[in-house]
């Protein structure tokens, strides 16, 4: 699966340079490339962003280099391309789950006051937030779609592990965990979990 992450920011991607993730990678489970649409603009001083139409404050990032961006990546429209951005729906893990079926993904991180609308009219499928907050750019939020989707890419993780987690039933958070030592500060572990019934140790999880 290919993630194609545009961004003037590539340098703040490095929580996707370490482990399950990093192994993915390597193991060409899933390919991540970062586009920096600044290459695109046809500004004479490299400048993707301006004013708002309307006034207020900060600034707004040009339609042209980022449609020119998505043109060149996806030229024949077979990619899913995704806008993050705190006004939309939020995302979830059904969602999560129906992303991973796609192969190649665009996602695209907007800055400062955000991004012009025509870019989004133009050469976007689909807006995503991460949660009803702001942050200040779409990378944090970009790393977060990545890493949830990875882990339901084939081979990435183990096909138990995604099966059974927080979510795998549409509201449901998984049962507490224990590893050794079987006492640590005084408190002990359910003792269900020591008698070796799977049949009930199941129950209990459920
Ligand atoms: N002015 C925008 C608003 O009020 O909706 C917020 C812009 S925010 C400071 C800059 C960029 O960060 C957004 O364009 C978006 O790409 C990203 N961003 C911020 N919060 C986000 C969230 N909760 N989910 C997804 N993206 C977010």
């Amino acid at each position: 699966m290919k993630f194609d992450i545009l961004t003037l920011f590539p340098e703040m991607f490095g929580a996707l340079e370490h482990s399950i993730i990093k192994r993915a990678r390597d193991a060409k489970k899933i390919e991540i490339n970062y586009v920096n649409f600044r290459d695109y603009t046809k500004d004479k001083h490299r400048r993707v962003d301006d004013s708002p139409y309307g006034g207020g404050a900060g600034l707004v990032l040009t339609a042209q280099p980022i449609v020119d961006c998505v043109e060149a990546i996806d030229p024949k429209r077979m990619a899913r391309r995704i806008f993050l951005t705190p006004a939309a729906p939020v995302l979830t893990q059904a969602r999560v789950r129906e992303l991973a079926k796609h192969e190649h993904l665009i996602l695209l991180c907007g800055h400062y006051e955000g991004v012009d609308q025509r870019a989004i009219d133009l050469c976007i499928d689909e807006c995503i937030s991460i949660g009803e907050y702001v942050l200040t750019g779409g990378e944090i939020p970009a790393m977060a779609l990545v890493d949830a989707i990875a882990r339901h890419v084939g081979g990435v993780i183990k096909a138990e592990s995604v099966d059974n987690e927080s979510f795998s039933v549409e509201g449901r958070h998984e049962h507490p965990q224990y590893t050794r030592p079987r006492e640590f500060r005084g408190l002990g572990v359910p003792e269900i979990l020591l008698n070796g019934n799977h049949a009930e140790i199941k129950k209990w999880r459920a």
